[in-house]
């Protein structure tokens, strides 16, 4: 680890403690902008009510994150949040909403915090997203806008295929890997690319070393 991800993931334990939450992690944190975007998502869509039992029926650890009756259930944008909160929080909102499809809900939360968040707090991203070769080549540099911890290395297959992988991802989650995988896929379409597909080849809540994303486009 070079000097410099040391210090980011030291600034990362930082705003964790910040946070004050129970951790399990020290390191292990999301950005609150895609998350705060797509609470906002959750309650145009399913209503103040079920945010409300979002807020209410999240595991106690995790109620000081949250605040009833607020926009984006008191989530913000300038804050970092544990993975473990975050797996929690979409479970929790799966179970609300009686969600049929996992896969689809992460899915359509991952999709709505990508594209909230271009529209606010998030516009360094724009000047990546010309090709996604450029998108590829700020591989780690976007992936620090989201997490405070993985190291990012992309391959290159083909004009329409490359691989990103991801090792030291302390605090991994399988959710969040799911989330990541989602996100790739949006982030890709927006370089305006069509058909843009991420499958997660590997991961380490396989027992693989790495997570490894394989993305294609046409
Ligand atoms: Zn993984």
């Amino acid at each position: 680890m070079t000097t410099g991800e040391q210090r980011r993931v030291d600034d990362g334990a930082k705003r964790f403690a910040s946070v004050g939450a129970t951790p399990t992690h020290v390191v292990g944190n999301m950005a609150g902008t895609p998350i705060a975007a797509a609470a906002r998502h959750f309650e145009q869509k399913y209503g103040r009510a079920a945010a409300s039992d979002v807020v209410t029926r999240i595991p106690a650890r995790w109620r000081e994150l949250l605040r009833p009756n607020t926009e984006a259930m008191g989530l913000l944008g300038s804050r970092w949040y544990p993975y473990a909160f975050l797996a929690d929080w979409i479970y929790t909102a799966k179970i609300v909403v009686h969600a049929p499809d996992e896969d689809a809900f992460i899915r359509e939360l991952a999709w709505a915090g990508i594209d909230g968040s271009m529209s606010t707090g998030m516009r360094a991203m724009a000047r990546w997203l010309g090709s996604p070769r450029a998108f590829a080549e700020h591989s780690q540099e976007s992936w620090r806008l989201f997490h405070d911890t993985g190291i990012v290395s992309v391959t290159t297959i083909g004009e329409h295929e490359l691989r990103r992988r991801v090792v030291d991802w302390q605090g991994h989650n399988v959710v969040v890997c799911k989330v990541v995988a989602e996100v790739f896929t949006r982030t890709f379409s927006k370089t305006g690319v069509r058909e843009a597909r991420c499958r997660r080849e590997e991961c380490v809540g396989w027992g693989h070393k790495a997570c490894v994303f394989h993305i294609t486009w046409r």
